[in-house]
């Protein structure tokens, strides 16, 4: 007998940076669409993990995580924003961003109850809402040109006794846009009298341009209070594979995420986790030098697209650029990421697959955390077309 299977995401398809760097692999063409970098974490920070697996912490981790990865975690937040958190009962380690994510919209979500989220969206929010029985609602970023922000008034609109989760990404995938701390007041003004929770992805903490500050959600107290704070090592150590993350958020909303937690994952890698701890003690510099670091790279690749036929305007943040194709070609932008990865060689991602309706205009998303040689190829292509 053969049994129907009947999908739970009839609406999802294998995720676009699966495709584009499957399709980048295939073509052999430079792929600037997955956000990865090109080049490898710091050597203290390898040295340290080789120095764990070999002096025996090979089995599971505590649940919550590494103790000491926990209080490293706990002392940067009181440095950077400010708040002191407690390492036992706030943080949880976790299998990269995606699975603190997913474990928080588990935790929250229940069947009927409305999610809002802001388009262009990172695509694996909404799965996750619909595995919880919840609608996602989509809200369209308001945009000028490059500049793309939270449109407070559809908030407001959306917002209704069955919204029971609200999820910001700031800095932001793919536009770079941030928040400013009046962003953070207005969001806390318009959440007050709901019982609307926050969730805030805060993967690209460290990557911020022109010395503007991240604004964390952890340093608002109003907004602490109902908030879960994600965030990943990935982008900040150039260990996108190593998918270790963390969840910061209050007592009770701890308590629930952990409930979905151990029975996601368990644990995360366990010498991974004692490196981390060690190296974000002896080298905050690091992390403190990234900025400008990414921002060289930025400035690299948008000066050698400024005499190109492609309309660019420098990322506020995160390693992506955004360039606008309009004056090459008016095609839709799936078809032409993909076109140019098989034609030109250069793999980017676009822009509308991360939006409920398609807003965003004649745009790609290019990924510029390479050695400057590939950005240097890449571009030289770009600029001939
Ligand atoms: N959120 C955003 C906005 C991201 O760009 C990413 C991926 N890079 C993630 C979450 C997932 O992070 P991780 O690789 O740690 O799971
Ligand atoms: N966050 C990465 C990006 O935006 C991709 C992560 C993934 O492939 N799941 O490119």
């Amino acid at each position: 007998m053969s049994m129907p299977l009947t999908s739970k995401l009839p609406d999802v398809g294998t995720t676009i940076f699966t495709v584009m760097s499957q399709l980048a692999l295939d073509c052999e063409a430079i792929n600037l669409s997955q956000g990865f970098p090109s080049f490898d974490p710091p050597d203290n920070l390898l040295d340290r993990i080789e120095h764990y697996l070999r002096s025996g912490a090979n089995q599971y981790a505590p649940m919550t995580g590494v103790p000491a990865l926990r209080q490293a975690i706990a002392d940067k937040t009181a440095r950077i924003q400010g708040r002191r958190i407690d390492a036992d009962a706030h943080i949880t380690v976790c299998s990269g961003a995606t699975e603190g994510l997913f474990s928080a919209i588990q935790a929250i979500v229940r069947p009927g109850d409305e999610v809002i989220v802001f388009d262009p969206a990172y695509d694996s929010y909404e799965p996750a809402v619909t595995l919880a029985g919840g609608k996602t609602v989509h809200i369209p970023l308001a945009i000028d040109d490059f500049d793309f922000a939270i449109d407070w008034q559809r908030l407001e609109g959306a917002l209704n006794e069955s919204t029971r989760l609200v999820i910001v990404n700031f800095p932001h995938n793919p536009t770079g846009a941030i928040l400013s701390r009046d962003d953070l007041d207005q969001l806390a003004a318009l959440l007050r009298d709901t019982s609307a929770y926050l969730l805030s992805d805060e993967v690209y903490e460290h990557i911020v341009f022109d010395d503007e500050p991240h604004v964390s959600v952890l340093s608002h107290d109003e907004l602490w209070e109902r908030s879960m704070v994600i965030s990943s090592f990935g982008k900040t150590y150039h260990a996108t594979g190593w998918k270790v993350g963390y969840c910061i958020a209050p007592d009770d909303l701890s308590t629930e995420f952990r409930k979905v937690h151990q029975f996601t994952t368990f644990a995360v890698n366990t010498p991974v986790q004692h490196a981390l701890a060690d190296y974000l003690v002896s080298d905050p510099g690091f992390y403190e030098a990234l900025p400008a670091f990414y921002q060289q790279k930025r400035d690299l690749f948008c000066d050698l697209l400024a005499n190109s036929r492609f309309r660019v305007q420098p990322a506020r943040s995160t390693f992506f650029q955004i360039i606008d194709y309009g004056e090459i070609s008016d095609e839709d932008d799936v078809d032409l990421a993909k076109r140019w990865t098989r034609e030109i060689g250069v793999a980017s991602i676009p822009l509308t697959v991360f939006c409920e309706t398609p807003f965003t205009g004649t745009r790609l998303r290019f990924c510029f955390a390479k050695d400057d040689a590939t950005l240097a190829e890449a571009c030289e292509k770009l600029a001939a077309l």
